[in-house]
């Protein structure tokens, strides 16, 4: 049947508006973390092409800009501070740097795993959540590391230096710390002969975490923000000052943040550009080839310290 003209004209109603709206803040997150991530498992169970993964991932990454623009925190940060492109660059680097990790993981597994005690019986989602935990722990040690470390803090800067907050952000890395927070993270795990499609699951959840965790869509997710490390929590860490930003380093959860005494939660709390990037570096290189060099350009010279330290 076909819309009348009077019909097409009506506004649209701002009840439905709010409905979807509320729709999109409590669902857009288990969205991703059951519908995504759960998609994800089922294709790798059952050995479908690795390209419906790509495919999968390209569709929550539409999705999250999508929703971004629906239900901003912050509408600036939706536009292009002229970064859009230096970002998508990190993005492709950082991806296809995880991507050789996961063609090269059994040549590696079969170099380092010490003794296979991998739990090859229990169901494949306790194994997949198993990993997390573990890949958690050494991924939140390497970030608190990168923080204390001026060395290390060089090539972690670079992730501080942004001055918005959304979903790319989680993938804006420079490729020496985003390989360090592999290492420490994958190494326990290939010690007892991680398997390649749980791998592949696991790097499948942590792209979609990074979305989440940075996105700027304002989203809810309840009491579960103080479990689960998500964008309420990350803005505390992407702060710029010393001590207040050292805070919220988890990947998937808040748990190893609560026992190193580095968890903060205020739901209360509103934040503001003024307040993201780097406090003592203002002017940190914004160009992708600027960035990746930045770390080594300094080299010989005092390392640069966390702001205020
Ligand atoms: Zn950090």
């Amino acid at each position: 049947m076909s819309t009348t003209p009077t019909a097409a004209r009506l506004p649209a109603s701002p009840v439905t508006g709010s409905i979807r709206h509320t729709v999109l803040r409590y669902g857009y997150a288990p969205l991703l973390l059951l519908g995504a991530n759960g998609a994800a498992v089922h294709l790798i169970a059952s050995n479908a092409p690795r390209g419906w993964l790509l495919a999968l991932l390209l569709g929550a990454v539409g999705l999250s800009f999508l929703v971004e623009h629906i239900i901003p925190y912050e509408v600036e940060w939706n536009r292009s501070h002229g970064d859009a492109l230096r970002d998508v660059l990190h993005a492709v680097v950082n991806e296809v740097a995880n991507l050789v990790s996961l063609a090269t993981l059994p040549l590696i597994t079969a170099l380092v795993t010490v003794a296979d005690l991998w739990p090859r019986q229990w169901p494949f989602v306790l194994q997949l959540l198993f990993a997390l935990l573990v890949f958690d722990f050494g991924v939140t040690l390497t970030h608190f590391a990168s923080h204390k470390l001026p060395l290390l803090w060089r090539f972690h800067a670079v992730h501080h230096s942004v001055k918005r907050f959304y979903g790319f952000n989680g993938l804006m890395k420079h490729p020496v710390h985003q390989a360090l927070e592999m290492t420490v993270g994958v190494l326990p795990l290939v010690l007892i002969g991680l398997p390649e499609d749980v791998a592949t699951a696991l790097a499948f959840c942590t792209a979609i975490q990074l979305l989440l965790q940075h996105s700027n869509a304002d989203y809810r997710m309840g009491a579960l923000r103080y479990v689960l490390a998500l964008n309420e929590g990350h803005r505390f860490h992407h702060l710029k000052w010393a001590g207040i930003g050292d805070v919220n380093f988890g990947l998937f959860t808040h748990f190893w943040d609560c026992l190193l005494g580095t968890f903060t939660a205020d739901p209360k709390k509103r934040f503001t550009t003024e307040e993201l990037g780097i406090g003592k570096q203002p002017d940190y290189p914004t160009a992708y080839f600027a960035q990746i060099l930045e770390p080594f350009r300094t080299y010989g010279r005092e390392a640069p310290r966390r702001p205020g330290r």
